[in-house]
């Protein structure tokens, strides 16, 4: 008996695509080419999450710039390098370098001033950043920020391809990342031709899968999509195989205004942020 036999007999049901979104080219920092996915028509699905950026090029002259000091105000970073080297630091003093397969977790709560800047001049830059909202009650809690190695990260080999846990749980598996309220699982697959993988999901999640090597028997490459109404995400992989992104979180349904870098609940919150960062106070 197949698993997705035996979790049909359970009576679970298969999650369905209704929404795909996808990613367009842009530049952020001193000028760095990336592919966004982001916007405020997205919140009601995507909510918890704000932003998926891929950085994807083996032009140096796409990246080098990086991103120089800059702010932020309200949410959490999630950064997951594949390929390239990446090296953070912020006001608090922390620095980390970022390698093949490592992930950075970086909670801005009420304020950091951080910098991101490649640290090659030339080949392979390959990475992600997402943005995971907070809850009002934690906006302006203090900032942290953890790093984690590719050897930190569980990955188990599944029927046709493996699952890399970057946050939450998955079957026995926990991701080692101390997460929030909205308890993000954030999963990086590879499967090959044709095989399937099955990811139980509670009622209350949003879930979303994002493309970003070949494709799946709905999403092609650099699409975004999201699913609703069962028990279970089915990712199957198309003829080439595919890797992709699996994002799952509880919604915070509620408020989201932003402006550039910060993230908050109302204008008001917004023009305190703006006001802080002028007055150099966004991380007292
Ligand atoms: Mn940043």
């Amino acid at each position: 008996m197949t698993t997705t036999q035996h979790q049909q007999d359970r009576g679970d049901t298969v999650r369905r695509l209704h929404r795909v979104v996808q990613a367009r080219p842009s530049r952020d920092g001193d000028g760095v080419l990336i592919q966004r996915i982001a916007g405020a028509d997205l919140n009601a699905d995507f909510d918890p999450f704000l932003l998926l950026d891929e950085i994807r090029s083996v032009e140096g002259a796409d990246y080098v710039g990086g991103f120089p000091p800059h702010p932020h105000r309200g949410f959490e970073t999630v950064t997951y390098m594949l390929h390239g080297t990446m090296r953070h630091t912020d006001h608090l003093g922390n620095t980390g370098l970022l390698t093949d397969g490592g992930l950075q977790w970086m909670t801005a709560g009420r304020g950091v001033i951080h910098s991101e800047m490649p640290q090659q001049t030339d080949g392979l830059l390959h990475g992600f950043q997402l943005w995971l909202n907070l809850p009002a009650a934690d906006k302006m809690i203090p900032a942290r920020y953890a790093d984690y190695p590719a050897t930190a990260l569980p990955q188990v080999e599944v029927p046709g391809g493996s699952v890399k846990l970057l946050l939450g749980q998955w079957q026995d598996l926990r991701s080692p990342v101390a997460t929030g309220a909205t308890a993000p699982l954030y999963l990086d697959l590879a499967l090959q031709p044709g095989a399937a993988l099955d990811v139980p999901l509670a009622p209350a999640q949003q879930a979303a899968l994002y493309v970003y090597d070949g494709a799946s028997d709905e999403l092609a490459s650099r699409q975004l999509g999201f699913y609703t109404g069962g028990s279970l995400l089915r990712v199957r992989a198309g003829p080439a195989g595919l890797r992709a992104l699996l994002l799952a979180g509880t919604p915070l349904r509620e408020p989201v205004y932003q402006h550039g870098p910060f993230v908050m609940n109302s204008p008001r919150e917004i023009e305190q942020a703006i006001a802080d960062y002028r007055a150099g106070r966004l991380t007292d």
